[in-house]
């Protein structure tokens, strides 16, 4: 028989098995445990929604059987199977292609990351076993097939006889070695407890043979051994049980066995509802963004039961968008197991449970805020771009649910700040919320635009986000104050004495001003004489709706409209470099008066982390100024 490589990959994932260092091998267990119940799932909710299979609970359960004298263990579940194409698709290759390679070698390096982030679970066999077989028969074949595989060299599938529906998955236990026994997967107490401590809550029978003491039969002191099959778990569901039987490992087991992500969960959330609506849920905000969260291809969506049977894996309609990063389950005894897709959309229980569900989501929130800000914060460092993309999506429906949730990095010793903490200590002097946007924290603190609003002791918010400004214009005002970018031509500053000094400056320069604007020809809307700077020479102000940040934004977009932000081009009328530029326009010096305004207007840009249209142009210009 022909042996059949594993895909690259998969190879790959199954040498980091093969030679693991990962030291809790135990959850080989727990993974092929989930595999089996998953499988059940799958028959159980076509036996219960089809009428043509005939539907017998006692059917469904998971067996374990340790085997000393051969050393193999197996587990066998009465689920659906798998197919001949089904064993190659499934245990050949991995799902995700590409995932893997994504990850870099070093979170690869440790078993933990992997197991549960791809769906590898299956391939944590082989941290314990030399030789692993599958046998499986599919629902609706007659056919059964053994896969079979020793690790790297790759694998084999044949035809082969088994009887009923299900799979049995066997494994070759590796010899021990010095530092690593492997014999403990063979003894009942050992096996009861790996199966107790992850899996408990299956929701079928995981069954195993237990020896128990007997009193003899007549004779009552003495006792013999016995060989009983015994349900090991208690098959109550987590999501069932009453919060103060759980402690937070056992929530933790849970979203590794689930798979919902690779990380801790850095929060989670039990709900038991019995109102108006009735459902358990438990959810959880990971503490890490999932590798492909900010892309097209992350799917949000909650686990979603009707009376203990999986009716969705992932059922986005109970999440909004912007709490897209919670994972979890729901189950509900009021859903019916025969809904589509379609009209579960529709269905009102649904709405008022995921209603329900925001809401809880957000008093969470609100509480690890103010109980725990840096937990928060880490959560925030995480999700909170999605927050603010809330803010602005939607028209801005959600902005009042959201607005106390978000946090900004104040100029105030770069710490982040909610509004409501921004706005409670703004001088009574202040009339708005100030705003800076750049790149980095470092590159918005050198804005000369920020010279004037520092001077006043007025704290500024830095946003470095693309999404940011788009937020807070959709805000508009937060507790009656208005946001103010210190780009803003007019940055609501009032100082008497500087006011009538700059109107001065800008009637006794007013030519001047003309003829710069005239050399930019239409590359900016004005020239003026700045009211905020006070040691650079010149800054960029914007008028209007659109800032240059959002010009910036707007325009990185596939389908840019080539938005253009209004600018004025603000001069620091006191500065030397005006004072130059001035003496040349007094003696008519044509050239050298444009060739500043053009070194001005450049500078500007590159202020602004804006590119200089003619680089050329430039080196050129500052050339004839060195010369
Ligand atoms: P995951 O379970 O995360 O998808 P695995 O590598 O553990 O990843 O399993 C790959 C696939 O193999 C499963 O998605 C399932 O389709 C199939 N599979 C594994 N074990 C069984 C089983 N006992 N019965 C039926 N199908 C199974």
């Amino acid at each position: 028989m022909a042996t059949k490589a594993f895909k690259a990959e998969s190879k790959r994932l199954l040498d980091m098995m093969v030679h693991s260092i990962y030291s809790q091998k135990e959850i080989f267990l727990r993974e092929i445990i989930s595999n089996a119940s998953d499988a059940i799932d799958k028959i159980y909710y076509k036996a219960l929604t089809d009428d043509s299979l005939n539907f017998e609970k006692d059917s469904y359960y998971i067996k374990i059987v340790p085997d000393k004298e051969k050393r193999t263990l197996t587990i066998s579940d009465t689920g659906i199977g798998m197919t001949e194409e089904e064993l190659e698709n499934n245990l050949g290759t991995i799902a995700e292609s590409g995932s893997l390679s994504f990850k870099g070698e070093n979170e690869a390096k440790d078993g933990h990351n992997i197991i549960g982030q791809f769906g590898v679970g299956f391939y944590s066999a082989f941290m314990v076993a030399d030789v692993v077989t599958v046998i499986s028969k599919a629902l609706g074949s007659d056919q059964a097939y053994r896969w079979e595989s020793s690790g790297a060299e790759g694998y084999t599938i044949e035809p082969c006889e088994k009887e009923s529906v299900g799979t049995d998955i066997i494994l070759k236990l590796k010899e021990n070695t010095e530092d690593e026994s492997y014999d403990e997967f063979l003894e009942e107490y050992r096996l009861k407890a790996i199966i107790k401590k992850y899996s408990d809550f299956i929701r079928y029978p995981i069954k195993m043979d237990v020896t128990v003491q007997k009193p003899k039969e007549g004779k009552k002191d003495e006792s013999e051994e016995h060989q009983e099959e015994q349900t090991i778990n208690s098959m109550v569901p987590i999501w069932r049980k009453n919060k103060s039987e759980l402690k937070p490992e056992d929530y933790e087991n849970f979203y590794s066995e689930k798979h919902y992500g690779y990380d801790k969960p850095l929060k989670y959330i039990h709900i038991h509802a019995d109102g108006m609506i009735r459902y358990h849920a438990i959810l959880y905000i990971p503490e890490s963004i999932p590798f492909d969260y900010y892309t097209k291809e992350y799917e949000k969506g909650l686990e979603l039961y009707s009376n203990g049977v999986l009716i969705m894996e992932k059922c986005p309609d109970l999440l909004p968008d912007y709490f897209s990063f919670v994972k979890g389950l729901v189950d509900s005894e009021d859903l019916s197991l025969n809904i589509s897709r379609e009209m579960l959309q529709q269905d009102r229980q649904l709405q008022r449970i995921a209603k329900n569900i925001q809401h809880k989501i957000k008093k969470e929130l609100q509480k690890l805020l103010k109980e725990d800000r840096e937990k928060y914060e880490t959560f925030f460092k995480a999700f909170g771009r999605q927050l603010k993309y809330g803010v602005y999506s939607d028209f801005g429906s959600h902005k009042e649910d959201l607005q106390d949730l978000l946090l900004f990095t104040s100029s105030k010793d770069k710490k982040m700040v909610t509004l409501d903490e921004y706005v409670s200590r703004m001088p009574g002097d202040q009339k708005y919320i100030y705003y800076a946007v750049g790149e980095s924290n470092e590159k918005i603190e050198k804005l000369p635009q920020t010279e004037l609003v520092a001077d006043k002791g007025y704290e500024m918010l830095y946003f470095t986000d693309d999404v940011d400004e788009f937020a807070i214009k959709m805000l508009n005002t937060y507790k009656d104050k208005s946001f103010k970018s210190v780009s803003s031509s007019d940055l609501g500053i009032e100082d008497e004495a500087n006011k009538i000094t700059n109107e001065a400056a800008e009637k006794e320069n007013k030519d001047l001003f003309e003829k710069m604007k005239n050399v930019l020809n239409g590359k900016v809307k004005e020239v003026r004489a700045s009211k905020r700077l006070k040691t650079h020479p010149v800054c960029f102000a914007t008028e209007g709706e659109v800032s240059i940040e959002m010009e910036k934004v707007l325009n990185a977009m596939p389908n840019n409209q080539n938005i253009k932000a209004d600018k004025i081009l603000e001069i620091n009328t006191n500065h030397d470099v005006f004072k130059a530029l001035k003496a040349a326009f007094t003696l008519n010096d044509n050239e050298k008066v444009g060739l500043y305004t053009n070194l001005l207007y450049n500078q500007a840009l590159l202020i602004e982390g804006l590119p200089v249209q003619d680089p050329v142009a430039f080196t050129n210009d500052i050339c004839k100024l060195m010369a």
